[in-house]
């Protein structure tokens, strides 16, 4: 007699790689967030789903693997880059399947879940005070230079400017998203960091459907929302949201595919963060709230009647920010108000 199951055996996959499981990540439909909207359909593309918890496991995935089928990264190379955490799990994870050594520039002020959890899988922290200007040696967007001119030999992926970056996206994101909507989709709603993630998947759905408009999220303090709606630079300040934003420009983020931004404070990304939490049972990082703002700050500006189709996307887990995003103390440590959440 056969057992009766309710699996569906052409959704398990074996890999030889654990990198090889990143992507193909759910697309969920939000509830009980969109109860002001019984019109709209926001889903969310779960994307700590993947094998090191975020977005980012996709592009270190690509980078890498295009880097060694090109002869140009082998056994015992060093891979350095800078990022907010996420990329560099994705990196740490490659360069264990391939013996490679992993050196990351970080923020000091990064969660620290992220840090114990990079340093878990081996790479090589170098911590830098994030109240440096952009153009010192030693801050965030040049410490991975400073350090280059010593070690021409190292391996820099460079993220914020490969467009192999947006390419990973473009070849992934964009047709999962494409299939899993059955090509009907209004709007795309996604936080910019690097920007590979919403241009590179925005590349692939306009290519589709060229109605479809693409709405970046920004936080206050990034110097992307300033020129994209004035074309000029302003002066950078710092936030809270992790991953998101940045304090120059960067070649990745592709103005040409989006169609409008979105301004978020720290208070709204996070007071969205935990009502995701609640209202969901998404724990989900603080860029995921931040993304939720932008689908219900866009919701508000369109008339109430349509059925639009939204996709959004949630980059990574909350598990990483629970001593932050999450803790009750460190909210009123930052001054922030979340009453109205909390209660
Ligand atoms: N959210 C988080 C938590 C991230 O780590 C990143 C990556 N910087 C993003 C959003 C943005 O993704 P992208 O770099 O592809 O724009």
């Amino acid at each position: 007699m056969t057992t009766q199951t309710n699996i569906e055996y052409q959704n398990l996959r074996v890999f030889e790689r654990l990198s090889d499981a990143s992507g193909w990540t759910p697309l969920v439909k939000l509830r009980k967030s969109l109860n002001a909207y019984p019109n709209a359909e926001v889903f969310a593309k779960i994307e700590f789903t993947n094998p090191m918890g975020s977005v980012k496991d996709r592009i270190a995935r690509y980078l890498i693997n295009k880097a060694i089928s090109e002869g140009s990264l082998k056994p015992g190379d060093t891979i350095i880059e800078n990022s907010s955490g996420n990329t560099a799990m994705g990196l740490a994870m490659m360069a264990i399947e391939n013996d490679l050594k992993c050196k990351i520039v970080v923020r000091s002020t990064t969660a620290k879940a992220k840090l114990d959890a990079l340093r878990a899988v081996g790479a090589d922290l170098i911590l830098v005070d994030p109240s440096l200007p952009p153009e010192h040696p030693d801050s965030y967007n040049k410490k991975v230079y400073t350090i280059l001119k010593d070690h021409p030999e190292y391996f820099f992926p460079d993220q914020h400017n490969n467009p192999d970056n947006n390419e990973a996206h473009y070849l992934t994101t964009g047709p999962e998203i494409w299939q899993q909507m059955e090509g009907k989709i209004d709007y795309i709603v996604g936080g910019i960091g690097t920007g590979g993630t919403l241009t590179g998947a925005a590349k692939f759905l306009k290519e589709q459907d060229p109605s479809i408009k693409v709405i970046a999220v920004d936080p206050v303090g990034s110097v992307f929302y300033d020129y994209f709606k004035t074309g000029k630079l302003t002066e950078p300040s710092r936030y809270l949201i992790e991953g998101l934003g940045d304090e120059e420009l960067i070649n990745c983020v592709d103005f040409e595919y989006i169609d409008d931004i979105i301004q978020v404070t720290n208070e709204q990304a996070i007071k969205y963060t935990r009502l995701l939490a609640k209202q969901e049972a998404i724990l989900a990082g603080g860029s995921s709230g931040a993304a939720l703002f932008g689908v219900l700050h866009l919701l508000k500006t369109l008339p109430n009647k349509q059925n639009y189709r939204i996709v959004t996307i949630f980059p990574d887990s909350g598990n990483r920010y629970l001593s932050t995003i999450y803790n009750d103390d460190w909210i009123q440590e930052m001054g922030i108000d979340l009453k109205e959440v909390l209660e």
